[in-house]
């Protein structure tokens, strides 16, 4: 249960003074729909409103803040007229401009004769000052309704900096004394104020230094989240090590006869790995290991001979692909060896219905299907198994912990194998995985050529297309991605079907088109007809279209490469990487081309290693945008920001590890308030699952 003392900021938004049923959409779409999201939403930047001369000495262009008399109105004689209202502080005038206002709220707020103190933007033209729109209005002796130092917050349409200000302001006031769940002598030799002070100091700045990722105050701030997160993970751990789990030791036959018609040696890399995993499956706890490998570095056969060793016990295993396409092509890859071998593989979706959908139901049942192939969606619901020890996540992005421990805690408690084709950087496998073991593929399969990768002006689009003809004419085949922005996907789409009706004139039918707002049964003919070369050229505008294997297409045109991030363009390079031909990417971009724009093609074109590029796309974007907003998956954090505060991390999960070795219950006062802060940052899942009473 989450502890009283932070109801207060787990309420509503709507409970602020101010927060109507219109601003509170707004609010929760800027920042959250609790107050503490509040809390979170910290300010980037300072107004500084404590620039107060005499008006005849006033600089144009300054914020100032200053007391006047009024002394005169212009009421506009059309609609189109600003409200003039003159004042003046005793040594010059001053006109406050209003445009598309209520006259008569005018008329009574600044009522001839009476003093106000204003605050706002002047602008002097031929010695006249103005002022439109003052950002505040108070009356005289209300001067600490304006702030000297105001504190910036980013907006949404529709919502002020005042009004912004002012609830966040509100819901400071809410956060109680929080007992201390740093160790003191680490607070010392961090330099940290107490969460308390670092809450006010981080939504009151006083200096621009105050707003650094890496001043005192926000460094505590982003050290208590991600402790908070390292804890939660460390706890999953420690208790899904003491799960007693299945002993999986299989005779070895099935991976024997796999291995003898495989039409390839494994890498040591896939060796070491596999041993690791056998190593877990024979142990007497429950499995939770991360298998990253880059596209193309062979995981799915290390993932098959894995549940061929739970077959060879005499249990069950599955395999969870993120999409309807993928668990497909999985099912494609595997189905021939099973055969062989005498494994009964099947494949269940959402578009398996009626009698063959029983059917199959009935045999995982029995215990006849030996291995299952489905998608994320498959699982959540209720497939019966006869016996399943051992289930593998493929390609999980969208696949949290809380999920993780669901599945873990399913049935049999199986062993889990989760498998991530995105390189990630190890900080942040700590931080979106420090709950399980960790493998990695980092060798590719022998006599795989480099990708010809190069980048190009889209102005160079005929000399493109004239290659790409002849290319296509040695029965080569091709991608032509056009990037999709959330915001504009209308005029996205359009894009892509321009350039698809352009690319028909010169290829006719041999180009095809898939993007997201067709129906699944289209995309899945269009792709078919790719696969069997019918179609040559395959204008896609997502990235999950071509999430798909085609070994013959060894051409990648992306356009507009400027616009997606060096972890999207890498995966998408990686489609055409799989066969042993030369293959080729060319990224095509368009002007403005930012710097950091230009930094990532550059990087695309030096290199091809996944880890190398993550970890430059984590020096240039920071982890919040990593893999391309949120279908990510990946943690995101509010405050600790990955490209300042990695040490911070590795301190965090250390410290979180060290917590538990001393008080593996939080039982202890500091473990009190270590669950608090475990509450605060929304990372209870382990507190309920594993600590509850
Ligand atoms: P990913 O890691 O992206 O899932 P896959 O498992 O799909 O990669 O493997 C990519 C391709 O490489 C497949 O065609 C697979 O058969 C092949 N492959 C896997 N391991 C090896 C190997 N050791 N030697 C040669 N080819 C391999
Ligand atoms: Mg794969």
């Amino acid at each position: 249960m989450r502890p009283g003392i932070l109801f207060p900021l787990f309420s509503s938004i709507s409970s602020l003074t101010g927060v109507g049923e219109k601003n509170a959409k707004l609010v929760s779409k800027l920042a959250g729909d609790k107050v503490v999201d509040l809390l979170w939403h910290l300010p980037y930047n300072i107004i500084d409103r404590t620039y107060s001369p005499a008006l005849a000495n006033a600089q144009s262009g300054k914020i100032i803040t200053i007391k006047v008399k009024i002394t005169e109105h212009i009421v506009p004689k059309t609609k189109k007229q600003p409200y003039k209202v003159i004042c003046s502080d005793g040594t010059e005038e001053i006109t406050l401009v209003f445009f598309k206002v209520y006259s008569q709220s005018i008329a009574k707020n600044l009522a001839i004769g009476s003093e106000k103190i204003i605050s706002g933007k002047i602008e002097v033209f031929n010695n006249i000052i103005q002022m439109t729109h003052p950002d505040y209005i108070v009356p005289s002796g209300q001067i600490n309704d304006i702030l000297g130092l105001e504190p910036v917050y980013s907006l949404t349409a529709g919502l002020t900096n005042k009004f912004v200000g002012k609830i966040c302001r509100q819901a400071l006031a809410r956060v109680p004394a929080f007992p201390e769940w740093t160790e003191e002598s680490h607070k010392k030799s961090l330099n940290f104020p107490s969460f308390n002070e670092a809450i006010a100091k981080a939504h009151n700045p006083k200096t621009l230094l105050d707003l650094e990722p890496a001043s005192a105050h926000r460094m505590r701030l982003a050290y208590d989240e991600l402790l908070a997160n390292q804890l939660s993970l460390a706890i999953v751990r420690s208790r899904i090590k003491k799960q007693q789990g299945r002993v999986l030791k299989g005779n070895g036959l099935l991976r024997k006869k796999m291995l003898d018609i495989l039409p390839f040696n494994l890498t040591e890399s896939q060796e070491k790995v596999l041993k690791e995993i056998f190593a877990d499956a024979a142990g007497e706890t429950q499995m939770h290991r991360l298998l990253q490998g880059d596209v193309g570095s062979g995981k799915t056969i290390v993932a098959f001979l894995a549940m061929l060793n739970a077959v060879e016990c005499g249990a069950q295993a599955a395999i969870m692909a993120p999409t309807e396409i993928l668990a497909k092509q999985h099912l494609e890859t595997l189905a021939p060896f099973c055969e062989e071998i005498g494994v009964k593989i099947e494949l269940l979706t959402g578009r398996i219905k009626g009698k063959n959908r029983k059917k199959i139901l009935e045999e995982l049942k029995d215990g006849k299907i030996n291995i299952l192939i489905g998608t994320h969606a498959l699982f959540v619901e209720d497939v019966e198994f006869k016996n399943l020890a051992f289930v593998v996540v493929d390609e999980q992005h969208r696949f949290g912990v809380h999920q993780r421990l669901g599945l873990s805690n399913k049935g049999d408690k199986p062993d889990i194998l989760v498998m991530t084709a995105t390189p990630i950087p190890r900080t942040l496998v700590l931080t979106a995985y420090g709950d399980m073991e960790y493998s990695k593929i980092d060798q590719s399969p022998k006599g795989r050529k480099p990708v010809d990768t190069r980048v190009m002006p889209i102005t160079k689009i005929e000399e493109i297309i004239k290659s790409l003809q002849i290319k296509i004419a040695e029965g080569k085949r091709a991608y032509w991605v056009c990037p999709l922005v959330e915001e504009s996907e209308k005029v996205d789409l359009q894009a892509a079907i321009n350039r698809y009706e352009i690319l028909q004139k010169y290829f006719g039918n041999h180009v095809g088109l898939v993007h997201g707002k067709m129906k699944e049964k289209e995309k899945d003919e269009i792709m078919e007809r790719f696969k069997k070369g019918k179609i040559k050229i395959l204008v896609a505008t997502t990235v999950i279209e071509v999430g798909v294997n085609v070994p013959e297409a060894t051409i990648m045109i992306v356009e507009h490469a400027e616009r997606f991030g060096l972890a999207q363009l890498h995966q998408l390079r990686g489609r055409v990487k799989r066969g042993y031909e030369a293959s080729s990417c060319i990224l095509l971009y368009s002007y403005p081309l930012s710097e950091a724009a230009r930094a990532r093609l550059k990087i695309m074109r030096e290199t091809e290693d996944g880890f190398l590029i993550a970890e430059e796309d984590l020096k240039l974007r920071g982890q919040g945008e990593l893999l391309g907003t949120k279908q990510s998956g990946f943690t995101e954090f509010k405050l600790a920001d990955m490209s300042v505060h990695q040490n911070l991390l590795i301190t965090a999960d250390k410290d979180a590890k060290m917590i538990l070795e001393k008080d593996i219950n939080l039982k202890t006062p500091r473990g009190e308030a270590l669950r608090i802060l475990l509450y605060l940052f929304e990372r209870d899942d382990a507190v309920k699952t594993y600590l509850a009473g």
